[in-house]
């Protein structure tokens, strides 16, 4: 009987983490935590009380408002993952809309924000039997996880797919729309001063440009392997 590990993929938007992260807790029994989610639910919640408007950003109010900022997940057997639950609200489709998405990399910058995540993140993986997907897993979450996967592929790659994924869902989004938040948020992720976007010396890195996903859980399931072995 193997003991359990956590699991960290870091990597740029729209690499499929948060695809293989949940294939892979759903094949360990492990525990999902897409990280992304919380700096988005933060980002949301600026929107909705005006701290963020026509490019306009009140750091100030939103780092006072942040002991008020309840972040949790509700599981739902029906869709197989967890949703996202701001004070009591199911904002899950709210926060993966372009409007969010083109603010969150400036609201992850913030040091207050992401103390308050690191941490929050840090209680949920205590226990082991985790995969955490974000920018700073293997870096600064969980710096000790036994497995570590930094996954990458081309921006337009990775554009293509965010944009596939929007239109089905019915978004009126451009790709070039898309694609330039995709170059902007990878910029801003690499180059904050805190908790920067980095390879983890110790993280086994991925390009999946030209790989299928059952082709990446494979891989990854013989990483896990290894891990425990
Ligand atoms: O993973 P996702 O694309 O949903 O993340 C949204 C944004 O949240 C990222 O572009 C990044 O700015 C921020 N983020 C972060 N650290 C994490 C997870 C996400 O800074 N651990």
């Amino acid at each position: 009987m193997s003991s359990k590990i956590t699991i960290a993929i870091d990597g740029f938007s729209s690499t499929g983490k948060s695809t293989l992260a949940k294939q892979l807790a759903s094949q360990l029994g492990y525990v999902y935590v897409d990280t992304g989610a919380m700096y988005r639910a933060i980002t949301l919640f600026a929107m909705q009380n005006g701290y963020i408007a026509d490019g306009f950003f009140d750091k100030e109010s939103l780092r006072h408002s942040l002991p008020y900022i309840r972040l949790q997940f509700q599981f739902k057997p029906e869709l197989g993952f967890a949703v996202m639950i701001l004070n009591d609200v199911d904002v899950e489709k709210e926060i993966r809309s372009i409007e969010v998405s083109s603010f969150v990399s400036k609201v992850a910058e913030l040091a207050e924000v992401r103390q308050k995540l690191v941490e929050q993140q840090q209680e949920m993986g205590k226990n082991k039997g985790i995969v955490m997907d974000g920018r700073d897993i293997g870096t600064v979450v969980f710096p000790d996880a036994e497995l570590k996967i930094y996954m990458t592929a081309s921006a337009a790659t990775r554009a293509q797919r965010r944009y596939d994924e929007l239109v089905a869902k019915g978004d009126s989004v451009s790709y070039d729309e898309v694609f330039n938040n995709v170059v902007e948020r990878d910029y801003i992720d690499t180059h904050r001063d805190n908790s920067p976007l980095i390879k983890a010396a110790d993280a086994i890195e991925i390009d999946n440009s030209n790989m299928t996903r059952e082709e990446q859980l494979a891989l990854v399931l013989d990483l896990v392997q290894k891990a425990n072995s």
